[in-house]
């Protein structure tokens, strides 16, 4: 009798434990939900374009195996029970997710799958170690990073992928299930008035190939100097993996074998260095899970509530100037220019940006983490909400409150020749390297020659570095205290 596999954040056919089993047991059907119940958070724009080309994507490859992708769209606990009974389903599989309301609603499913009597089967696709597997001595959560990854390491070395399976036979589909069935174009994922998405379009190739594509790539190249390059947003030296990952084209697995099998037949340049740099950032990306499994409310909650009573300022002006990369401090509206053109920003200028959000101008983060929600391809429930509370010092493991990134020094040591500055702020290319990512300080020479009006064609200064620092500090002291 037929299985069903539910797919969700596991778009991908290979090292898909969950996959395996449905097509081990007979024909499959597999189904995507669009979940549109109120209270699940909505996809961002940019998540729902990435979306739309994976399902495509998918949807291709499983063709290629005989297979089909049946997309819904509602409430996946109604939807999916309703289906398991029309086509007769004997097993139904996912892959489990670990935000509060995918746990409650994969209990609630399962048993009513159960009661009706099919059996369920969830696996693990998306992470390394389970979110509970890794405790402290005493069997409580982690809430520091290194001995976590200590932790997590000593369990040993992952299990190694499995392949895609070779044929996956779909089973007979009553007609009243292809009635329900919706079509790509209906769920209208992808923007049309205006479209927006051409520079995600150039930028990226959503789907399980275009993923196993950037691994290959990233190892073979870009992985040799890891350790030290992947600070500098000029330089294209990080694997771009994060949004394939977020919506599981790829798993952890998959990265972690291919990277050490890299290293040690000689394929990759790199020495074993940059290769456990590298795989301790996935380590980050175990440790974010980890944090929001056992704090659901990761992304709307201070972890630590001693933030609780920060005097958040309200700025309407300086949020949507800072958003559309307007401040005036070149590296940050670089950072937010790339976002809302590619759907990515490098992790060096996440930084930079979310500091100057948080800190220089005072504003909330849940403020920050909501435009990364709405713009960022690989925006995640996991690393979205705990990145942001590490930079705002509210999170676990975080950065301490007194870390305030200088957005000039940061600039100057991480994009030293400006590169990345002149590449999104185009009306400024013309300065030179030594004001580049101070153009208030160049004399008016200068801006003349470089045809630049400040406060007319390139903003000036939002904010008073020292001034902002100074009140950050106060404000930060006094939450503390
Ligand atoms: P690489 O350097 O090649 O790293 C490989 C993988 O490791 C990444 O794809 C990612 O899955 C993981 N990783 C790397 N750095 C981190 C990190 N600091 N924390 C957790 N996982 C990490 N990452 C997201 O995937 N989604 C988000 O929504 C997100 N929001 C962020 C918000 C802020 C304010 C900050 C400071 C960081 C955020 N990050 C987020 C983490 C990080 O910036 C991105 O994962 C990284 O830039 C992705 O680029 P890459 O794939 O080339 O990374």
């Amino acid at each position: 009798s037929p299985s069903i596999h539910w797919f969700r954040d596991d778009l991908r056919l290979a090292d898909n434990p969950a996959l395996a089993a449905a097509v081990a047991a007979g024909p499959t059907l597999c189904l995507y939900i669009l979940d549109e119940r109120p209270e699940r958070r909505p996809l961002g724009g940019a998540s729902r374009w990435w979306l739309s080309r994976s399902l495509a994507a998918l949807s291709s490859e499983l063709e290629r195996r005989d297979g089909a992708l049946l997309l819904l769209r509602g409430d996946p606990e109604t939807l999916l029970p309703k289906v398991a009974e029309m086509i007769g389903a004997a097993l139904v599989t996912w892959s489990r997710r670990y935000d509060g309301d995918s746990v409650a609603l994969d209990a609630r499913i399962k048993s009513e799958l159960q009661n009706g009597g099919r059996q369920v089967s969830s696996f693990n696709a998306a992470l390394l170690n389970e979110p509970w597997q890794v405790t402290t001595k005493t069997g409580d959560p982690m809430k520091v990073f290194t001995p976590y990854w200590r932790a997590a390491r000593a369990r040993g070395e992952p299990p190694a992928p499995l392949p895609a399976p070779v044929r996956i036979a779909t089973p007979a589909l009553p007609a009243g299930l292809t009635a329900l069935a919706v079509t790509r174009e209906d769920l209208a994922l992808e923007p049309h008035a205006p479209d927006w998405a051409g520079g995600l379009r150039e930028a990226w190739t959503p789907g399980e190939a275009g993923a196993a594509a950037a691994l290959e790539h990233f190892l073979a190249g870009p992985l040799a100097g890891y350790g030290e390059d992947r600070n500098r947003p000029d330089l294209a030296s990080t694997s771009r993996l994060s949004p394939h990952l977020r919506f599981g084209e790829i798993g952890p697995r998959q990265v972690w074998h291919a990277t050490h099998s890299a290293v040690e037949s000689g394929a990759a340049a790199a020495p074993e260095s940059d290769a456990e740099k590298f795989l301790s950032e996935i380590g980050w990306r175990e440790f974010s899970y980890h944090l929001l499994f056992h704090n659901p409310d990761l992304a709307t909650r201070n972890y630590n509530p001693r933030f609780d009573a920060f005097p958040w300022r309200h700025d309407d002006a300086a949020l949507e100037a800072w958003r559309r990369g307007r401040t005036g401090y070149p590296i940050v509206d670089a950072g937010l220019r790339e976002l809302w053109t590619t759907g990515w920003m490098h992790n060096r200028v996440r930084m930079i940006v979310a500091s100057f959000l948080i800190k220089h101008l005072l504003i909330d983060w849940r403020e920050g983490e909501a435009w990364f929600w709405d713009t960022l391809v690989d925006a995640d429930p996991a690393n979205n909400a705990a990145s942001w509370q590490w930079v705002a010092g509210s999170g676990a493991d975080a950065a301490p409150y007194y870390r305030i990134f200088n957005p000039v020094t940061q600039g100057l040591k991480f994009d030293p020749r400006g590169a990345y500055v002149r590449r999104w702020i185009p009306e400024i290319a013309a300065l030179g390297d030594a004001e580049i990512h101070e153009p208030w300080k160049a004399s008016t020479a200068i801006l003349r020659r470089a045809e630049i009006e400040l406060g007319v064609t390139y903003p000036r200064p939002i904010v008073d570095l020292d001034a902002g620092r100074q009140r950050a500090l106060a404000a930060l002291a006094a939450t503390k205290g």
